[in-house]
């Protein structure tokens, strides 16, 4: 029997590693079928170090070593599942093991390669999604998983200026259904529009983390957001939207909603243990 080592896949025999990527390719045919992942829109990275073995640390290089662009010392020995640049959602959701590899970062902690299972290049975004993993590291965060994608409602909100102020939106979204905020409990922060790529985003959504928010609105753009796995990240910017389509349908319906009061939404705080 001839056996095909490249036929192997690193998600044989690794249930968790498997559930992970399993999770990501379910989550990119969420954000397909709701619309807010058109072409090669969004990017998705999940940090697996942890589920990383042996046999793994020795599997091979199957790319180029590329350069990342800047230095991200806490992710020395880090691996990471990523998106392939200029790869579809839709496409991923199905065939996440060729529409997305595995890097490892080298000990220069500046540039990486892809071990598996293809040699595909991850998203143009990586610089940024990397130096989001890197500053959650450093903090000791939990977080593993970083989801960026183009929520319809929710970009449509950043193109009015008043809900570019500072928890605007967020009090906004909050108060059309208590569920919103006991599932987003740090709310949407906002960054104000900046070419996509550019390291200055990458600075303002780090900036942004560290205000204390998970879910960050980019202007005219989408979100970003951290939690601790890649369902996590989507459930946050699922109930976000869910809030926006209530202020949509309401405005529809020719009014502006009320909204639950300030006194409603303390004692939620209060009742569920809320962060603000
Ligand atoms: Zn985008």
């Amino acid at each position: 029997m001839i056996i095909d080592n490249h036929m192997k896949s690193i998600l044989e025999n690794r249930e968790a590693l498997a559930k992970i990527v399993n999770d990501v390719a379910e989550v990119a045919g969420y954000l397909w079928q709701k619309g807010w992942a058109e072409r090669n829109g969004g990017n998705i990275t999940v940090n697996i170090t942890e589920q990383v073995d042996d046999a793994i640390r020795a599997l091979p290089a199957i790319s180029p070593v590329y350069q990342i662009g800047t230095t991200l010392p806490h992710l020395k020995g880090c691996y990471f599942y990523c998106k392939g640049t200029n790869m579809r959602m839709r496409d991923l959701a199905r065939w996440p093991m060729d529409n997305g590899s595995v890097i490892r970062i080298l000990d220069d902690c500046a540039s990486y390669v892809i071990i598996a299972d293809k040699p595909v290049k991850p998203t143009s975004e990586l610089p940024s999604h990397l130096a989001v993993h890197n500053y959650l590291l450093a903090k000791g965060s939990p977080y593993r998983a970083s989801v960026h994608t183009h929520p319809i409602e929710l970009v449509a909100l950043t193109h009015n200026k008043m809900f570019m102020e500072k928890d605007v939106a967020t009090k906004m979204l909050w108060s059309m259904i208590p569920e919103t905020k006991a599932f987003c409990p740090r709310g949407l922060g906002m960054v104000p529009y900046m070419l996509p790529s550019s390291v200055e985003l990458a600075d303002a959504t780090i900036k942004a983390i560290d205000d204390d928010y998970d879910v960050v609105m980019w202007e005219k753009h989408g979100v970003f957001a951290v939690d601790t796995d890649v369902m996590a990240a989507f459930d946050q910017i699922d109930v976000l939207n869910k809030s926006a389509l209530i202020y949509i349908a309401a405005k529809n319906m020719g009014f502006t909603p009320d909204g639950m009061t300030d006194e409603q939404m303390q004692e939620m705080s209060v009742a569920f243990n809320l962060p603000k």
